[in-house]
């Protein structure tokens, strides 16, 4: 499995050249079996990104415990209390009840957590995320969050089938979001999860702080 070892090393310099060091590299490891993940764990990475409960929880219960867990999929409210105590990061975080609700638990066990507010840029087309809409409502929340709920930043993606041009707006769009909550409301955002392996050298030109990177490391899923 060195292949994996190397796509890691070859996206790594390829996002250090692009963001002279500035964003960060999440390896998305959704889908692929626990040896990919101690693979790179073995290699020295140490944060990984899960999109369901059912599949973090037995690699979570597998793998070493120093692991920094991220979740990026949609997050039901009923699976709250199951998550937070296994992740660090929630990069999901798609409307203002789920935000309530993993405030309760990240306090409930004294587990602190940080949390991207996910947005839908691209309008109708894609599926996921708070419609922009909402922006104000969801800034307020989370500028009333226990500091247990670490909020840091904004996530979205580009919609499906995006042309290059699409992609860029959609990554502008959230970084004047970004702008936007910091100089209205009492939040400092700081990070931006934006770019997955097939766009995330536009994420980067936008403003990107961490990209997504699954199939360019790990090779190509069989299922989603
Ligand atoms: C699967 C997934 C990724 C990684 O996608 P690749 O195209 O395999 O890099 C990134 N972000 C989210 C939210 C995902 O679900």
């Amino acid at each position: 499995m060195n292949h994996i070892i190397e796509n890691y090393q070859e996206i790594s310099a390829r996002v250090n050249e692009l963001s002279q060091g500035k964003t960060a590299l999440l390896a998305v490891s959704k889908t692929f079996p626990a040896e990919y993940i101690k693979t790179l764990y073995d290699y020295g990475i140490r944060e990984f990104a899960e999109s369901r409960l059912q599949e973090l929880e037995p690699k979570a219960a597998a793998l070493p415990a120093d692991i920094k867990w991220h979740f990026i999929g949609h997050l039901q409210s009923n699976k709250v209390k199951k998550v937070v105590p296994l992740v660090s990061v929630i990069h999901s975080v798609d409307s203002v009840s789920l935000l309530d609700k993993i405030d309760r638990a990240a306090m409930d066990f004294e587990h602190k957590v940080d949390c991207y507010l996910e947005f839908n840029p691209g309008g109708e087309d894609s599926k996921t995320g708070a419609d922009l809409a909402l922006a104000d409502e969801f800034f307020e929340r989370a500028a009333q969050c226990s500091p247990f709920c670490n909020v840091c930043g904004i996530m979205g993606m580009a919609p499906l089938g995006a042309s290059e041009e699409e992609n860029r707006s959609a990554f502008r769009k959230l970084r004047e979001l970004l702008e936007y909550a910091n100089s209205k409301f009492n939040l400092n955002l700081t990070q931006l999860s934006m770019g997955m392996s097939g766009d995330y050298e536009i994420a980067i030109a936008e403003g990107s702080t961490v990209v997504r990177i699954g199939s360019a490391i790990f090779g190509d899923r069989e299922y989603v």
